[in-house]
């Protein structure tokens, strides 16, 4: 990717500059040091500790461990539902060690927790977040490495003496899976403020509806005092760390992905009626068979998505009455339909091609006929990072691995990034996953993949650092 025009020319201009915003950068300690500091390449002074990384990941995933596949210590998945007794532990761990690293530590009222490690000069942090929280048979990766790779530069910062010129901040965003509360990135919505903070309280835990996201926040001591707002509590940029959780870096052999935005979806429920009666002695022509019509709008929605090279899934599918010997009557079935395209025009056009196809299908197709009726349940735009987060993670990467094993990519699932990049300048940075597996116990990102995207994370942090002292952001 960094062939085309505009990838080449940051590349070079990475090169051109970084001597000037190195020397912003303070460096404590003896002058050896500075000196080698400040002859680095491109913000790649400092090393994380790869080890000391790997190690943190592993052991902090003893809350919430769980479906074990192999005799390894980490050969386990994840089950840290938001606000469980589990991840409550794993907060309670992040708080201490951000605070014995020298950060300020709050708790917004989401229980979004702000770790700022201060700079020489008062501001807005630099933010590294994630999530800490997981599915309920996800990996030790999703969100995690993402949250110990910013304990991790901080660590290295406070390891080498390196006091930047505005804060840096690691930030835990609270219930990002939407597993147990069902709204993906809820409390960096609410800090976006495009969700109210009323409605993400009153959500309601899946299993139990009589436990809240609030109620919840109270049991564990994590209903903070700080707003859960921008605008009261603003960050100057925010990078995130994430497994790609897809194959695309493998497949390209790429090291890093540099995200330049996430991809647009929408959801439909769609409800398909016909006649139940007796598989035996109702022939075709006198059927309404709810499932046939179904299957064949499944098919086409895939055929559909494929020339419009979208992506189309079915995950949830319902039928009545459920017999042999029945044909069925009612089917119930969603649709989720996503494509990158900042403008929402690919998704109009899938969206109506489907609608006209399902008609056809319904009336035409499914013997005597059935009747359907679309529900879209769910819309998210695509988001377009702003360049001035994507550069940095850019310049980072190219830096760490080389042009080569660099790839600019869009998100195909929803990040906490995504919610905030309406606010500053965000990007992210992404490392391969095994098979491109995720949300699965078996997700695996190597060691040395972790490593090289906390030090790529790292280096986009102190990167926008020098951009913001140098008045270039
Ligand atoms: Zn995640």
């Amino acid at each position: 990717m960094l062939r085309s025009r505009s990838a080449a020319l940051a590349y070079s201009g990475a090169r051109a500059a970084p001597r000037s915003w190195a020397s912003r950068v303070i460096v404590r300690g003896d002058l050896g040091r500075r000196a080698r500091f400040l002859s680095a390449a491109a913000g790649n002074a400092v090393s994380v500790n790869a080890d000391r990384l790997n190690r943190t990941i592993h052991e902090t995933c003893r809350w919430g461990e769980a479906h074990r596949f192999g005799p390894d210590p980490t050969e386990t998945g994840m089950c840290r539902l938001a606000l469980t007794d589990s991840d409550a532990e794993a907060r309670r761990w992040f708080v201490d060690e951000m605070k014995a690293q020298g950060c300020k530590v709050s708790v917004d009222q989401m229980g979004n927790i702000f770790a700022v490690r201060k700079g020489r000069k008062e501001g807005a942090p630099t933010a590294m977040g994630s999530h800490l929280d997981t599915q309920p048979s996800g990996g030790r990766y999703d969100g995690i490495l993402g949250i110990i790779s910013g304990v991790e530069a901080v660590r290295t910062l406070n390891e080498h003496n390196i006091e930047t010129e505005y804060p840096v901040a690691v930030v835990n965003w609270t219930n990002e899976e939407g597993a147990r509360f069902p709204q993906s990135v809820v409390s960096s919505s609410v800090y976006a403020g495009s969700t109210p903070l009323a409605d993400a309280w009153a959500l309601a835990d899946i299993a139990d509806a009589s436990k809240t996201m609030k109620s919840e926040l109270e049991r564990i001591g994590f209903l903070g005092s700080v707003p859960c707002s921008f605008d009261a509590n603003p960050i100057a940029a925010h990078f995130e760390l994430h497994i790609e959780q897809g194959p695309i870096l493998e497949k390209a052999k790429a090291k890093v992905g540099v995200v330049t935005g996430g991809q647009g979806y929408r959801w439909y429920d769609v409800q398909v009626s016909g006649r139940a009666a007796h598989s035996g002695s109702t022939p075709f022509y006198s059927r309404s068979d709810a499932l046939l019509c179904a299957a064949r709008i499944i098919a086409k929605s895939n055929e559909i998505a494929k020339e419009h090279r979208a992506l189309a899934t079915t995950g949830i599918l319902t039928l009545e009455p459920g017999s042999t010997n029945v044909i069925p009557s009612s089917v119930r079935f969603t649709l989720d339909v996503r494509h990158p395209d900042i403008k929402p025009d690919t998704l109009d056009a899938v969206e109506r091609d489907l609608i006209d196809a399902t008609f056809e299908i319904a009336l035409k197709e499914s013997e005597l006929g059935c009747d359907v009726n679309w529900k879209r349940t769910s819309v998210a735009n695509a988001v377009q990072f702003p360049p001035a987060g994507v550069e940095c993670v850019k310049e980072a990467g190219v830096a760490v691995v080389g042009e080569k094993k660099v790839l600019e990519i869009v998100s195909g699932a929803g990040h906490d990034s995504c919610a905030v990049s309406y606010r500053c300048p965000t990007s992210m940075v992404f490392v391969p996953s095994k098979d491109g597996l995720s949300h699965n116990p078996r997700e695996y990102t190597s060691p040395e993949d972790c490593a090289i995207g906390a030090q790529v994370l790292l280096n986009a942090v102190l990167a926008y650092d020098r951009r913001r002292a140098a008045g270039l952001v």
